[in-house]
């Protein structure tokens, strides 16, 4: 069963949503939104999150909904691997739940009033345990937006993303340290959560509508409109 995980932040009042291991919500941004505009909660996970889901008009849908054919075969591929890395390393399990791509959706965005918001949402890591939550629902890992600051969406292994608070910490650098919002993207992805063994990237947007997708991985799909209206849209480095 595919288990979801999504996330919503606003910049101007510093509001926030997360949604976290549903697996019959059909566009878990929603139930995200929701749980930010319409509970008193910040989080909600499982049964609880879809149970207000019906309760608010949010979309179910069968788990089924969220089969694909190339993800399945991903699955049985990383399997595959865990068991000859088992075989050949006693009894512990392989630490890797990744297949070296990533499939998260992350949206950053500054408006003509300058208003920031920041949004993820995934299906997790392929071979993830049952359970298990990465980065994409943990306002300050894997979203963050700030009005006076920047917005920030991440992709990637998500335990080192947690762990490196990354979101947080490129805003963070930015305030208190006055780095540029590209220095601090680089710092963080490249230095903190590389240097710890982790790979991902970030998309981000600052209260002066630049923009940085910054990864350390071979690539990341990403596209953005500046505010003269250039468009990029590209897969590895240097496009
Ligand atoms: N960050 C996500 C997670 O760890 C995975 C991804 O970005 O593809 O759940």
């Amino acid at each position: 069963k595919n288990e979801l995980d999504a996330s919503i932040m606003d910049g101007k009042s510093k509001a926030a949503g997360a949604v976290a291991g549903v697996t019959r919500v059909k566009n878990p941004i929603l139930l995200a939104r929701g749980i930010m505009e319409l509970s008193e909660h910040v989080m909600m996970t499982g049964r609880g999150a879809e149970k207000f889901a019906t309760e608010i008009g949010v979309e179910l849908v069968d788990p089924h909904y969220f089969y694909t054919d190339a993800r399945w075969e991903g699955l049985q591929k990383a399997i595959a691997r865990e068991r000859v890395e088992m075989d050949h390393t006693s009894m512990t399990p392989a630490p890797v739940y990744k297949d070296g791509k990533f499939g998260t959706v992350g949206c950053v965005a500054l408006d003509k009033n300058g208003n920031i918001a920041a949004g993820t949402s995934t299906g997790g890591m392929t071979n993830k345990r049952f359970g298990r939550i990465g980065d994409a629902p943990i306002i300050g890992a894997g979203t963050y937006a700030d009005n006076l600051v920047c917005g920030v969406s991440a992709t990637g292994w998500g335990e080192f993303f947690i762990r490196n608070v990354v979101a947080y910490d490129i805003a963070a650098q930015i305030q208190y340290k006055g780095s540029s919002m590209a220095d601090a993207a680089r710092e963080t992805i490249h230095k903190k959560v590389a240097e710890m063994g982790g790979d991902g990237g970030v998309i981000a947007i600052d209260t002066q509508g630049n923009i940085v997708m910054e990864f350390n991985t071979e690539g990341m799909y990403r596209a953005s409109i500046d505010i003269q209206g250039k468009k990029t849209i590209a897969i590895y480095k240097n496009p």
